[in-house]
C-alpha cells in the first residue's frame, strides 16, 4: 500500500510498504481523507514529537472498517468510522481519569506508532468511532480538529456576550470561529499575518480581520486565543486582553521565546493551555457536523493525492499561506 513516511526534517516521502495484518483485537480501516495537521508541520519542521523514523504519519482521518481481527465486537467491515489518535499510558492519575490528553506521556498516531497518511491503518477498537452512514467522509475526516476548536471553546468559557480575538488562522484558528459562533459569541476579531489566511478568516464569518494587533485600548477583548505559538503573537495577546481577561494558549512553540509577562500579573489574566481534546469533544465534534451545526467544508483549501505528500507539506510551510486544511483523498475514494 501507498504510505508517506517522515524520513527526517524536511523529508516525506511517498513509497509502498506492506499493508498491516488485522490481529486479533484489532481493527483494520481502509482510510479515505487525511489531513495535515499544525502538529504535522512541527514534526516536518523541527523533527518534535516523533519517536521512530521512517514513521508513517497522520492522525486525522475518516475511513472504512476492511476487516476486523477476532474478539472485535461492536464494529464490521463496512462501517464508516473516525478515530481517537491519541495514544496515552492508561495508568496515570490523568489517564485513569479518563484525561487522557493530560497525560505526561501523550503521544499521537503518526508520531509513536505508524499513522493515517497510508491506504490502511490499525486501529484497536476502543479507539474508533462509528460515523453515521448520512455523513460524507470528506467533511468527517475534519472531526478531530474540530475537537480542538470545541474543546478550546470550552476551556475559553465561550458564552454569548464574550468579546474574542483569535490569533492566527490557520486551521485550528479558522474552526475556532466556527466554535464560537456555535457556542453563541456574535463577534469575533482575527489577526494572521498573511493574506491568505486572512482571506479564509473572512470567509468563515470574521468580523474584523486585521494584519496586526490593534493597539487601542478600546480594541481590547475578554478572551484571546493564541493559536500560533511565537513569541510576538503571545506578547500581542496578552497585551490585546482587557484587565482580568483570559488568555488561551493552544498553539505549540517549536523555540525558546522572551516574553515579558508583567501585563500578565499587572491585568490579572487569567491564563490556561488547551492541549487536543477529551473523549466527549470528539463526539460532539460529530454531532455538530452531522447535524449541519457547523459547517467544516470551508476550512478545507485543497484535496490532493496522497501521492503529492511532500508538495502538500512544502505548501503549508511556505512564507506565504495560500493553503488551510489539506486534506489528502485516497485514490479508490469514490464520494
Ligand atoms: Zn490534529
Ligand atoms: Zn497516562
Amino acid at each position: 500500500m501507498l504510505a508517506a513516511r517522515y524520513y527526517g526534517i524536511g523529508d516525506v516521502r511517498v513509497e509502498e510498504v506492506p499493508r498491516p495484518v488485522c490481529a486479533p483485537g484489532e481493527v483494520l480501516i481502509k482510510v479515505a481523507y487525511a489531513g495535515i495537521c499544525g502538529s504535522d508541520l512541527h514534526i516536518y519542521r523541527k523533527g518534535m514529537f516523533v519517536t521512530y523514523i521512517p514513521v508513517t504519519m497522520g492522525h486525522e482521518f475518516s475511513g472504512v472498517v476492511a476487516e476486523v481481527g477476532a474478539d472485535v465486537t461492536g464494529l464490521s467491515p463496512g462501517d464508516a468510522v473516525v478515530g481517537d489518535p491519541r495514544v496515552s499510558c492508561g495508568n496515570c492519575e490523568w489517564c485513569r481519569q479518563g484525561q487522557g490528553n493530560r497525560c505526561p506521556e501523550l503521544g499521537f498516531i503518526g508520531e509513536v506508532s505508524p499513522g493515517c497518511f497510508a491506504e490502511y491503518l490499525l486501529m484497536k477498537p476502543e479507539y474508533l468511532l462509528k460515523i453515521p452512514q448520512s455523513m460524507s467522509l470528506r467533511k468527517a475526516a475534519l472531526v478531530e480538529p474540530l475537537a480542538v476548536a470545541l474543546h478550546i471553546a470550552a476551556i475559553a468559557k465561550l458564552t454569548p456576550g464574550v468579546s474574542l480575538g483569535i490569533v492566527g488562522a490557520g486551521p485550528i484558528g479558522l474552526l475556532t470561529i466556527l466554535a464560537a459562533r456555535a457556542a453563541g459569541i456574535s463577534r469575533v476579531a482575527v489577526v494572521d499575518l498573511s493574506p491568505g489566511r486572512r482571506a479564509f478568516a473572512e470567509k468563515l464569518g470574521a468580523d474584523l480581520v486585521m494584519e496586526s494587533f490593534p493597539e487601542d485600548a478600546s480594541s481590547q477583548v475578554d478572551v484571546v486565543i493564541e493559536a500560533v505559538g511565537v513569541e510576538n503573537t503571545l506578547q500581542g495577546a496578552v497585551k490585546w486582553l482587557k484587565p482580568g481577561g483570559r488568555l488561551i494558549m493552544a498553539g505549540l512553540y517549536e523555540d525558546k521565546i522572551c516574553f515579558d509577562p508583567n501585563d500578565i500579573v499587572n491585568k490579572e489574566l487569567d491564563v490556561k493551555g488547551v492541549n487536543a481534546y477529551g473523549t466527549g469533544d470528539l463526539k460532539k465534534a460529530t454531532d455538530y457536523i452531522d447535524g449541519g451545526i457547523i459547517d467544516v467544508t470551508p476550512v478545507v483549501s485543497h484535496i490532493l493525492p496522497l501521492a503529492s505528500a511532500a508538495d502538500a507539506f512544502t505548501m503549508l510551510t511556505a512564507s506565504d499561506k495560500n493553503a488551510a486544511k489539506i486534506l489528502f483523498k485516497m485514490d479508490y475514494c469514490k464520494t
